[in-house]
């Protein structure tokens, strides 16, 4: 006996109800399986966003204990907690540099990797030693006179900016002199506008390109002759008695035909050759930027690529070029700035650390 007769029979799904049945929970579980799927892309990427954010570096400088002004203004979500690098310290000797003069620059921050200075419109790099960064700096002669703002960035390892500052300092008058010139037409004639593109042309694009990164002097220069001095650096030139037009661009030592000239201070020689108006030359480059010049020689005894040292033979004065006796015409430039390279005779440019060390 099958079920009693009081109860129905249980109703059998025809074949067709079946497959219907089939069908729909087939999608269902389709669609229950792609939600499931979506879902799980979903949480998948929010955990990978946490991942992320967690992974991400911190730029946190000392890690503990947290500056009470982090308190002050909450970042939600930066965890990362950024202090303030020490401060710059910066210095430049001396604090008044007079048109045509040198300075030094140090400076000085703990963590700072490299530095650079925009200095009277110009930026130039720093070097390091020990702790220090510094350069010797030139103030050209028609710089404007009064107070001028130079600024200096530090680095970190990354090369990312660290730090930036600001340091005040005067540009004052140096007394000196017109020269008054007498030359002969022959000489005259030297001066033409070519001459002067020339010579422009070898001095930029020659001379002024390259220079030792590392300083090769320590200490004081010496003079590189023997003579009596003509015509100081910078002063107001008259020629044949016209107005002053341009300054003397170095020193000049007059002594006889032949005199020694000497390496001032240690040096690779960089450029030998004539030139239009400054004769035959000589450029010694010092490093870090330093670069003096021997003009209107009569001989060339050192040769390009020569490393002298201080009182090394290099040169024999002469007359050649624009130049109404024998003479020494030296000059000194930093980074292609022209300085009076006497002052280097009697003060020492070299860094605060190595100054204060000795
Ligand atoms: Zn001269």
């Amino acid at each position: 006996m099958r079920g009693s007769p009081s109860e129905p029979p249980p109703r059998r799904p025809s074949r067709r109800r079946l497959a219907v049945r089939i069908a729909a929970l087939t999608v269902v579980l389709v669609l229950a399986a792609i939600g499931a799927a979506f879902i799980e892309e979903r949480r998948t990427e929010r955990q990978t966003d946490i991942t992320v954010a967690r992974a991400t570096p911190t730029p946190v400088v000392t890690p503990t204990p947290e500056p009470t002004n982090a308190t002050a203004t909450p970042l939600p979500q930066a965890p990362a907690v950024t202090v303030a690098p020490v401060p710059i310290e910066a210095t430049l000797l001396p604090e008044q540099v007079g048109q045509g003069e040198s300075a030094v620059l140090s400076v000085v921050q703990p963590g700072a990797a490299s530095a650079s200075v925009m200095f009277l419109n110009r930026r130039y790099p720093l070097l390091r030693d020990g702790d220090v960064f510094w350069t010797p700096l030139g103030v050209g002669l028609v710089v404007p006179l009064g107070e001028h703002v130079a600024e200096v960035s530090t680095r970190d390892e990354a090369g990312l900016l660290l730090d930036r500052a600001e340091l005040r300092f005067r540009v004052v008058p140096v007394t000196r002199p017109i020269d008054y010139l007498q030359l002969t037409e022959e000489l005259t004639s030297i001066l033409t506008p070519e001459a002067a593109a020339t010579e422009f042309r070898q001095r930029s694009f020659e001379q002024f390109n390259l220079f030792e990164a590392r300083p090769a002097w320590d200490g004081l220069f010496i003079r590189p002759t023997e003579g009596i001095v003509t015509t100081e650096f910078g002063q107001g030139r008259s020629i044949n008695q016209g107005p002053v037009g341009g300054f003397h661009s170095g020193l000049d030592i007059a002594n006889a035909a032949g005199t020694p000239i000497v390496a001032p201070a240690p040096g690779r020689i960089s450029w030998a050759g004539p030139m239009p108006i400054r004769g035959n030359t000589v450029l010694l480059d010092h490093g870090a930027g330093v670069v003096t010049g021997y003009h209107h020689l009569l001989e060339i005894v050192a040769e390009v690529g020569q490393e002298v040292e201080q009182g090394e033979l290099i040169a024999r004065m002469g007359s050649t070029g624009l130049s109404t006796g024998p003479h020494l015409h030296w000059e000194m430039t930093i980074y292609g700035i022209n300085v009076d390279p006497d002052t280097w005779t009697h003060v020492p440019f070299a860094p605060r650390s190595r100054s204060s060390a000795e």
